[in-house]
């Protein structure tokens, strides 16, 4: 079969969408982490092992290229080996600043998952299509190249609160522009797939080259996508519990 990143005929491999090492990575060791969906009331999955794709990455692809940013990404969002300091505001903690992250593994990798989602057939991923900005996130992995600031523009967020769900990405429209919203277990980045600006809001915390990486802080419980998280898991995962706040 021909690799779809490579665009040779290879022997293909069990390629995960979200890289493996963010699923089971949890608080809780028993619940697992929730991948979870509302697709269609598609019932959440509870997963130890992750979602795969067998038919779009060759062995080399998926782990001398892609696995490169990955391993990146599972020491910067799992392990959390890097350096913060705290953002204050209003006696609040509303963010972090670091030095210690590399952009173009950062930016890569966001970019990697959704071009995964995006050429994979997997049920799961089927509300990520990148269209036209398919084939350039393609060339950008291919050259290792992460782009300027405002292409695929990458903003992080932090939840204070819950490390275990992780819902599928999902299109979201802040000022009208298009951003994938992208989940790991306790983080979400927000990826711009449009030739519009980041909208002024967001523009503070993009990241950019050899600037210092701001991870804005933001309750998981409560928020939009933790109200659909909780209501889902809820309606299909009785035994589940989603924590509430205190
Ligand atoms: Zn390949």
């Amino acid at each position: 079969m021909v690799c779809r990143l490579c665009d040779q005929e290879k022997k293909l491999v069990k390629a995960h969408i979200i890289p493996h090492a963010f699923y089971g990575q949890v608080s809780d060791p028993k619940a697992g982490t929730l991948a979870l969906t509302d697709v269609d009331g598609e019932y959440p999955k509870k997963s130890h092992s992750g979602l795969y794709d067998s038919t779009i990455l060759c062995g080399e692809c998926d782990s001398k290229r892609i696995g490169v940013y990955d391993d990146y990404a599972k020491k910067v969002f799992v392990d959390e080996q890097f350096k913060t300091e705290p953002i204050i505001s209003a006696c609040k903690v509303v963010g972090y600043k670091t030095s210690d992250l590399n952009y173009a593994n950062i930016k890569l990798f966001f970019i990697s998952v959704l071009w995964r989602a995006s050429v994979s057939s997997q049920h799961h991923f089927r509300s990520v299509s990148l269209g036209p900005f398919e084939e350039i996130a393609r060339s950008m992995i291919l050259d290792n190249n992460p782009g300027s600031t405002e292409e695929f523009s990458v903003i992080i967020y932090k939840f204070s609160d819950v490390d275990y769900a992780m819902p599928i990405p999902y299109l979201d429209k802040p000022d009208g522009v298009n951003f994938y919203k992208v989940f790991l277990p306790g983080y979400c980045a927000f990826v711009k797939v449009d030739k519009r600006k980041t909208p002024t809001a967001l523009r503070y915390a993009q990241i950019a080259a050899n600037e210092p990486i701001i991870i804005i802080s933001r309750q998981f419980i409560g928020s939009r996508d933790g109200k659909a998280a909780s209501k889902i898991a809820r309606a299909n995962l009785g035994r589940i519990k989603i924590r509430e706040p205190n």
